[in-house]
């Protein structure tokens, strides 16, 4: 009798999942003593009046469930941005919504698009979803670039884009709108450090969303909250499938705080405009070029091009700055900006290894 083979088991993992490059986070060492110019983070607290509402915060209201949909947060950042609350989602970071985006408005069929470069987590979303995706090359000197005709279900935007900094025009952002045939989400991770922003846009076309954090201008990276503002059904295809308590109630405290005090983020953002300027001076002096950046940080090729051993030597001078391997990226540094001081250390840190 011929034995019967065993039946194949199934893999326990999904195969997109396995076969998934996880996306690769800065590094976040626990030490202090290195100078931290490697994840876009404030170098500034965060605004006076989240201390005191965390001070404030009655752990007992920890027993219940968080307000599900965060309304009195959601009704903040509606006047905020003069939309209504119906038009605003939050999230656990704006992660959550980029993710929740790919999930609410893509076909296991349709396509993803976003430039290259651009934010590096774009690509291994659509990859955890099984979804294929459409890049679209950003021109010589990162400028926009769209093909005419250019289709996908949904497009990921970044405006500043990262790791960039460059702004793309609202002239050219609104065109692209009007004409693409998904949904655009705006990703304006790092916008109140620019000149101009796209929110009417999301509030005025049916197929735009914007995505915002306060990790970045209001110093909050690790509260985890992000939103998403813009047209009313996209919004509630969002909430239709978010987790019931995606961000929690200490999280919605906080937060509503930060709102309250939006006086000491704009100082902030003012202090960090300024240093940025000056270290694109410093490093335009010593023969970098230096893209220009409507963001927190710079994206600079180093005179000789030679980003992975500049990167490995500051890291030498306890400088951690941020490297991206790649033929598009692999001769730049991201340099997060930091305090004038932290600057002062770091361009000091330049010339001893360009002198060495
Ligand atoms: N978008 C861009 C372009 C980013 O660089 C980041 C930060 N890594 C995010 C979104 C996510 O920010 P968060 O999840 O902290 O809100």
């Amino acid at each position: 009798m011929i034995p019967t083979p065993p039946e194949e088991t199934p893999p326990l993992i999904r195969r997109s999942v396995a076969a998934l490059e996880g996306y690769v986070p800065g590094e976040q060492p626990s030490g202090q003593t290195l100078i931290k110019l490697n994840t876009n983070e404030n170098p500034y607290p965060p605004p006076p009046k989240v201390q005191q509402a965390l001070q404030a915060f009655a752990v007992d209201g920890l027993r219940r469930y968080p307000d599900p949909s965060c309304l009195a947060l959601r009704e903040k950042l509606a006047s905020y941005h003069g939309a209504s609350a119906d038009q605003v989602l939050v999230g656990n970071g704006s992660d959550e919504v980029l993710a929740l985006c790919l999930r609410a408005f893509v076909e296991r069929e349709g396509s993803v698009g976003y430039f290259d470069p651009s934010y590096s987590l774009y690509p291994v979303l659509a990859a955890i979803e099984d979804v294929s995706t459409r890049p679209v090359a950003l021109g010589p000197d990162f400028e926009w670039a769209m093909p005419a005709g250019y289709e996908a279900s949904l497009f990921f935007l970044a405006n500043p884009n990262a790791p960039t900094g460059l702004l793309f025009s609202k002239h050219d952002v609104r065109a692209f709108c009007e004409v693409f045939p998904g949904v655009v989400l705006i990703d304006e991770a790092y916008v109140d450090f620019a000149r101009e922003d796209c929110v009417d846009l999301a509030l005025s076309l049916p197929n735009v969303l914007v995505a915002r954090t306060l990790s970045k201008s209001f110093s909050l990276a690790g509260l985890r909250l992000g939103y998403a503002v813009g047209s009313t059904a996209l919004i509630a295809a969002l909430h239709k499938i978010r987790d019931s308590y995606n961000v929690s109630a200490l999280s919605q405290a906080l937060a509503e705080a930060a709102l309250d005090d939006v006086g000491a983020v704009r100082e902030n953002i003012g202090r960090i405009r300024a240093t940025r300027e000056k270290t694109a001076e410093d490093l335009g002096a010593r023969g970098f070029s230096v893209t220009p950046s409507d963001a927190n940080f710079l994206w600079v090729r180093p005179p000789d091009g030679g980003a992975k051993e500049l990167f490995a030597a500051l890291r030498q001078e306890n400088i951690l700055v941020r490297y991206f391997p790649g033929p598009r990226t692999g001769e730049h540094l991201r340099i997060t900006i930091g305090t004038d001081g932290q600057m002062a250390q770091f361009v000091e840190a330049l010339d001893r290894i360009a002198r060495a």
